[in-house]
């Protein structure tokens, strides 16, 4: 008899997207004629940039002849792209890698789940809340979470509550925790962390030998200079910290799937007889053994990103996107929305009024302006009383929704 591995079991059933499909469809149904506007799921809508495009093309191409053709590329990805990425992401900003130390993936959201791989089962983790579900479900897959309770929490998941009151960035915790996700600029708050305050955790890991998980799909929205773009940004980080980041949303990869993991070779973690493992020869071999590496196409379309054109057109299309955050804090202050992020991130987070509960401010919203945004309290307990609107959509569908709740509002 196989048995299965009932972990699973204990995820929930639904996951909050598919919540919001099924209530949208309900409307829908009742409202057949409504044109329904989503400013809810991070997804992109702009093309990819022309570089890219060309890129693309020149890699099927060579694909198309004998003399040209690759086949299995290297597990940790064509060093073409891991040297761009050394030279543009990294050494810039004085952070020194070696390339051995970047690993292309296929996205942020494999790595970030896979990479708990690496640890015990039975290590503590610690997450910021509201939370990008990956990092939970992933632990929970294998039972390190423990059992999720009536509450929305989970038994052995430290939850580091991020709210107005504390400005979004978390407290250290009271107690010793072995592991921490980290994801800034955030998903789902879009509010950033400062050099400091991000010193601050990258100190109290290594007090406490804690592992970080430092998750930086939105770095490219960073506008502020202060703001830091990579954990390494901090010393003593690449003794603590694995970094992952993304070309989804920095170059509209959703559906091309490209990213990379930084893994330090300073990075241990301990046995239980207390001797010290490097992690970064583990990952490469977890890597060679499940994974047979990112397309070569889109490691091409990748590479092309840091070329002068590319840097520019991606520039243009994020300046897109930030122009439809701006517009939609502009508009919700008016309104008198108390909202957060939408600086350096492309999602604002915005407080529901008179403390609506975030579901019961979502079926308002799109009964009343038949749009669609995201309840907080799906991506963690401290979400509740919050909602997320994403800057991801195209100008005149942004404008019409933020028009329809400036009619809707002022009723
Ligand atoms: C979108 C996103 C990612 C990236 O996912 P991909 O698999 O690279 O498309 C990673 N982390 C967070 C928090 C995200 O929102």
């Amino acid at each position: 008899m196989a048995l299965v591995n009932e972990h699973f079991l204990k995820l929930p059933n639904n996951y909050l997207f598919a919540d919001i499909t099924k209530k949208v469809n309900a409307f829908r149904v009742m409202n057949p004629k409504a044109d329904v506007l989503s400013l809810g799921i991070g997804d992109v809508t702009q093309p990819l940039c022309p570089v890219v495009v060309e890129a693309i093309h020149r890699a099927a191409d060579e694909l198309a002849t004998a003399e040209s053709f690759r086949g299995y590329g290297p597990e940790q990805g064509y060093d073409f792209l891991r040297e761009a990425i050394l030279k543009n992401d990294f050494l810039p900003r004085g952070i020194h890698l070696d390339i051995d130390e970047i690993f292309i993936n296929d996205g942020a959201k494999s790595d970030t789940g896979n990479i708990q791989e690496l640890i015990r089962w039975d290590n503590s983790i610690g997450v910021t809340d509201p939370v990008y579900p990956v990092y939970i479900d992933s632990n929970a897959m294998i039972g390190r979470a423990g059992i999720k309770g009536d509450d929305g929490r989970w038994s052995n998941v430290v939850y580091l509550p991020c709210n107005a009151e504390n400005g979004f960035v978390p407290q250290l915790p009271d107690r010793r925790v072995d592991v921490i996700y980290l994801c800034y600029p955030n998903n789902p708050t879009g509010t950033v962390i400062s050099k400091n305050e991000l010193r601050k955790w990258v100190n109290y890991a290594l007090k406490n030998d804690t592992l970080i998980f430092y998750d930086a799909a939105y770095e490219a929205y960073i506008q502020d200079p202060d703001i830091p773009h990579s954990i390494y940004e901090i010393r003593g980080a690449r003794k603590c910290a694995i970094e992952f980041h993304s070309y989804s949303k920095t170059a509209g990869f959703t559906g091309v799937r490209c990213g990379y993991t930084i893994v330090p070779k300073e990075l241990t973690a301990a046995t239980l007889q207390g001797e010290r493992i490097p992690l970064n020869p583990l990952w490469n071999r977890r890597q060679s053994t499940k994974f047979n590496g990112t397309s070569y196409i889109s490691q091409r379309a990748a590479e092309a990103i840091y070329t002068p054109e590319g840097r520019q057109q991606v520039n243009a299309t994020i300046a897109y996107y930030m122009q439809n955050a701006q517009k939609m804090l502009t508009t919700f202050r008016a309104l008198g929305y108390e909202c957060y992020g939408g600086e350096n991130a492309p999602y604002i987070w915005l407080r529901t009024p008179n403390g609506t509960g975030s579901w019961q401010f979502f079926e308002e919203l799109l009964y009343g302006a038949n749009v669609v945004c995201t309840p907080g309290v799906g991506f963690g307990p401290s979400g509740e009383g919050y909602v997320r609107f994403t800057a991801f959509g195209t100008h005149e569908r942004t404008e019409e929704a933020l028009d329809r709740i400036a009619r809707w509002a002022a009723q």
